[in-house]
């Protein structure tokens, strides 16, 4: 039955309306794009897939009897369609409690999730002559991490933003194919995966956090559901997950138990851009109107190790002084760890552009200087107070003097960097993509140094 010399072979047992054709033709498709064969017979396979029907009673059962069938001719099969979605009387899924033996099971238009199964039960191994893509795709960071991205637009119409006008309303990415380019990511050695979109906090949002199925299971299109099993997914490979572009929604409370209990990393990134109430009005920014002090305090509290990163945009059009001073102090008071500050930029076709009283240029300039003059006394605080601790380092570079990496307080780019002095062991070599843990015995504004 195996075809250990060839491709593997799948056969395909498709039932059920042209929709379900259709959901059946896409599976075929990526199969086929992705070296697998079709098998004529069940004999002739190395697993079959049965893509079910689910509407009527005689449907059903007809259902349920092409997966007995496949189970008693070939043994390894896996279920989609709408008959995966059913319960039995008792409330239980109808395909597992009839046949057990299932190796999956997903209901209808679950492309990634079925592609999961097999790629779990019958993995194809990656060949570099019939392969033009790994399977994880062409990625342009370095091998170790990899940006991943959950939705694209925006629903938001913040005066200072174009994204929407180029980009259009949010479409979140469905879960399963979310997780599936996850579990590619870290097969393919990937230690930390840096999630992104315009606003990360509304993911699904446009599909009303609809329920899709990751391994089996029903996950909702919802940041917190998302996150929960991208930390479940890490874990198993020893990886990082850290979250950017976090608007500070109430469900944002969700995530930081999340990131206190280790599932993901301590980070957050939360473009807040002031702090004014009138400004922020004037911005059209999300979630202005929550109190963002307690809200930061909170978060620290809940989770003591918490790095909160945050842009901030300084000369906005109409800002008075006093609107300004206002910013400074939330920024004394709020100690964010990572900070960038802009001075205004009037982009074409920003409907801030035509507020009124418009701060002149040097003023914009002169204010960024100034919260970065404070910021700067901050961030050297926080970072000394790292001296002599002992904290897990991710290796970016290695060097003949040692290495340069990040810990969980530093996204690669925006943040700082810690140089990393040999292990002491002398055949013990460092390698990029490796974790060290490193004791820290100095620290400037953005960077630290230590000993591994
Ligand atoms: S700045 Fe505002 S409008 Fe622009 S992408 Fe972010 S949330 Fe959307």
């Amino acid at each position: 039955m195996s075809n250990a010399s060839q491709n593997p072979k799948v056969g395909f047992v498709s039932l059920g309306c042209p929709k379900a054709l259709v959901d059946s033709e896409q599976i075929i498709t990526q199969l086929r794009a992705e070296g697998y064969e079709t098998a004529k017979s069940y004999d002739g396979a190395d697993l079959v897939i049965v893509n079910t029907c689910g509407f009527i009673d005689a449907a059903v059962q007809e259902s349920l009897d092409a997966i007995g069938e496949a189970l008693h001719e070939n043994g390894k099969v896996i279920v989609t369609g709408c008959l995966g979605k059913k319960k039995d009387a008792a409330g239980n899924d109808l395909i597992q409690s009839v046949h057990p033996k299932v190796l999956a099971v997903t209901g209808p238009q679950a492309l990634a999730d079925v592609m999961s199964a097999v790629h779990t039960h019958l993995p194809k191994p990656h060949d570099p002559f019939q392969d033009l893509v790994p399977p994880q795709g062409v990625k342009l960071t370095p091998k170790h991490f990899a940006y991943l991205k959950i939705s694209e637009g925006c629903n938001h119409r913040c005066s200072f933003c174009i994204i929407p006008s180029m980009r259009g309303d949010l479409v979140s990415r469905p879960i399963a194919d979310v997780m599936l380019e996850a579990e590619n990511l870290f097969k393919a050695g990937v230690k930390e995966l840096l999630v992104i979109s315009q606003d990360t906090s509304a993911y699904g949002v446009d599909v009303k956090f609809r329920t899709g199925f990751w391994n089996g299971k029903p996950v909702k299109t919802h940041m917190t559901q998302l996150t929960t099993a991208l930390g479940e997914l890490a874990a198993q490979y020893g990886a990082w997950v850290r979250l950017h572009y976090v608007y500070p929604y109430p469900h944002v409370d969700e995530v930081i138990p999340l990131m206190a209990e280790g599932k993901v990393l301590p980070y957050l990134d939360v473009p807040l851009q002031h702090a004014h109430p009138d400004v922020l009005k004037r911005m059209k920014r999300p979630a202005s109107g929550e109190k963002n002090i307690e809200r930061i305090q909170a978060w620290r509290k809940m989770c003591p190790d918490l790095t909160i990163r945050s842009t901030f945009i300084a000369g906005f059009p109409g800002e008075t002084e006093e609107e300004f001073q206002y910013l400074l102090d939330f920024l004394k008071e709020a100690e964010i760890d990572r900070l960038g500050c802009f001075a205004y930029s009037p982009v074409e076709g920003a409907t801030a552009n035509e507020l009124a009283n418009p701060v002149p240029q040097e003023l914009r300039e002169e204010r960024r200087a100034r919260v970065m003059e404070l910021q700067e006394g901050i961030s050297k605080k926080r970072m000394q107070a790292k001296v002599g601790k002992t904290i897990r380092v991710l290796l970016d570079e290695v060097t003949p003097s040692g290495g340069v990496g990040r810990t969980a307080a530093d996204a690669p780019e925006i943040d700082g960097v810690v140089h990393v002095k040999p292990p002491f062991e002398p055949h013990r070599k460092l390698k990029v993509g490796e974790f060290v843990d490193v004791t820290i015995t100095a620290a400037d504004t953005h960077d630290l140094w230590g000993e591994a």
